[in-house]
């Protein structure tokens, strides 16, 4: 498969065919970290891990759209990634926390889209609580993730 960016994720990803070589399955050493448990997906540039369930679900037929979204939100890590230059990336994303939140909110954003094209909901409130929590080092209050990922899902 061609290597795409987010904005025709849609009519690629989503059936369900061969994952890209950079879309691996995540394995040992990455789950032992609680940041990185086997529950979470993770953009490492050039590679995208997925927990292996997901990563069965997509190669199937017909992968949930959740997981497509998911997919969808790390290809965004990566495409940014590239754009700015993986080690500055990484070095502002450890340790600017606007710049922690701007680039969810921008991943998160590209799955919303995927998700809003599908006809399904998107439960802001539970992202919100994954944005605020110790998973992405508190890079952000509850009430304030919740309030930008509403207006996010609306303009999308
Ligand atoms: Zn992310």
């Amino acid at each position: 498969m061609k290597n795409t960016n987010s904005s025709d994720f849609s009519y690629t990803w989503a059936t369900g065919m061969i994952l890209a070589k950079h879309i691996k399955i995540k394995k040992f050493p990455w789950t032992v970290l609680p940041l990185f448990s086997t529950y979470t997906a993770h953009a490492i540039y050039p590679y995208i891990y997925l927990p292996e369930e997901i990563y069965r679900d997509l190669t199937s037929k017909k992968p949930t759209p959740r997981n497509v979204a998911t997919l969808i939100h790390e290809q965004t890590h990566i495409d940014r990634q590239k754009k700015v230059g993986w080690l500055i990336w990484g070095l502002k994303y450890c340790f600017i926390p606007s710049f922690r939140l701007n680039e969810e909110l921008v991943a998160i954003g590209s799955s919303m889209k995927y998700m809003k094209q599908k006809g399904e909901k998107w439960d802001t409130a539970r992202s919100a609580q994954f944005l605020s929590s110790y998973l992405y080092l508190w890079c952000v209050s509850y009430e304030v993730a919740k309030q930008k990922l509403d207006s996010v899902w609306k303009e999308k």
